[in-house]
Parts: C-alpha cells; structure tokens; sequence
C-alpha cells in the first residue's frame, strides 16, 4: 500500500517537527525552505506494509498578488490529488484565522482529512477535549488524532490510521 499525504497547517504548529520523526532531521529540514511555487516530496517513509509519500503544500495562506493566487489555485488542485490531508493545529492556539481559511481551501474537496491535534504534551486533557470541540463542527474531519511529535505520543497510532486508509 502507498500514497501522498500532504501536510497543512499555520506555521509552527510542528509540522516539520512530526516529519523529523518520522522520516528523519536530514530531509526533512533539506526541504525545509521557504514558500515554491512547485510541490515537492518532503520525505518517504517506508514501512512493512506501507509506503507514505510526504509532500509539501505552499501556498496556504490568503492570495495578496497574482502569483499568490496562482500558487492557491495550484495548492487547492493538490489537495485533491493526494490520498490524506493532514491538517495540523496546535492544541494551545485556539481556531484562528488561519485555520478559517484553511479550512474553506478544502471546500468540496473529497480527499479525506485528518485533523491531527499536534502539542498535547503542553496541555491538560480537559484542555484538550474542549479544544477538539472547538473544531470538530468546522469541518467533516475523517479522524481526529491528538499527537505529540516533540515526544512520540500517539504518533504510531497516527501512522497505522494513514495506513489503513491507503
Ligand atoms: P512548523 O512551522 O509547522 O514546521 O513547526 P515546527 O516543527 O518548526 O515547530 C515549531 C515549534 O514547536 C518548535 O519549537 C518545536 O520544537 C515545537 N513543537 C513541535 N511539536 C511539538 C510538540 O508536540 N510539543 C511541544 N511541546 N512542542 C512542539
Ligand atoms: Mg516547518
């Protein structure tokens, strides 16, 4: 089994901390650079039944000129060719603007899409269950994961999930 997963989310929130995890520091901060116009492979995990292509998503952010535009255009087509979404947030930040936006980029799209609580090594778990509150009627989330990539929580359990939808 394989696919393309695309991680999305404001910045921060622990995205390429999840993919040093899971993939190792070298690549993942090799690609680790600001805003391309192209989509690129940020790192291949191989397991024993899987293969998870991670690519970078830029462009999520709201258009202010004509190649940010074209880049959003280029973005919202990418999230639908890939088979998961990862929409990470950070369990301290409440649902900002950005996560609004978000959010409406992935409108009528029917890739499915994971929201992946990053950060509850940082929060109490009644914190935490009014967080995934906060954002569950925002969007028809396929899973809901709460993680810590700083340290390890649940991130296997994450990993098995996305296998098992591939
Ligand atoms: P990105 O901008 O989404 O790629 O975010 P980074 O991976 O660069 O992480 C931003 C900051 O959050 C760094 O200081 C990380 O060490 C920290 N961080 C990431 N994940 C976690 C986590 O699960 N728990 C805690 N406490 N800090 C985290
Ligand atoms: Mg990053």
């Amino acid at each position: 089994k394989s696919g393309f997963i695309s991680i999305i989310g404001r910045p921060n929130v622990g995205k390429s901390t999840f993919l040093n995890r899971v993939i190792g520091q070298k690549i993942a901060i090799m690609s680790d650079k600001p805003q391309t116009t192209r989509n690129k492979i940020q790192g291949v995990l191989t397991r024993t039944n899987s293969q998870m292509v991670f690519i970078d998503t830029p462009g999520i952010h709201k258009p202010k000129h004509k190649l940010g535009e074209f880049m959003f255009k280029v973005t919202k087509n990418t999230l639908r060719e890939v088979d998961i979404v990862m929409l990470m947030v950070n369990a301290e930040q409440e649902l900002g603007k950005g996560d609004e936006f978000i959010l409406e980029m992935l409108e009528g799209n029917s890739t499915p899409v994971f929201l992946v609580v990053n950060k509850i090594d940082k929060v109490h778990p009644d914190e935490l269950a009014k967080f995934i509150n906060s954002f569950k009627d925002k969007y028809p989330f396929k899973e809901i994961i709460p993680i810590s990539a700083l340290e390890g929580n649940n991130v296997e359990n994450l990993l098995a999930t996305i296998e098992s939808y591939l």
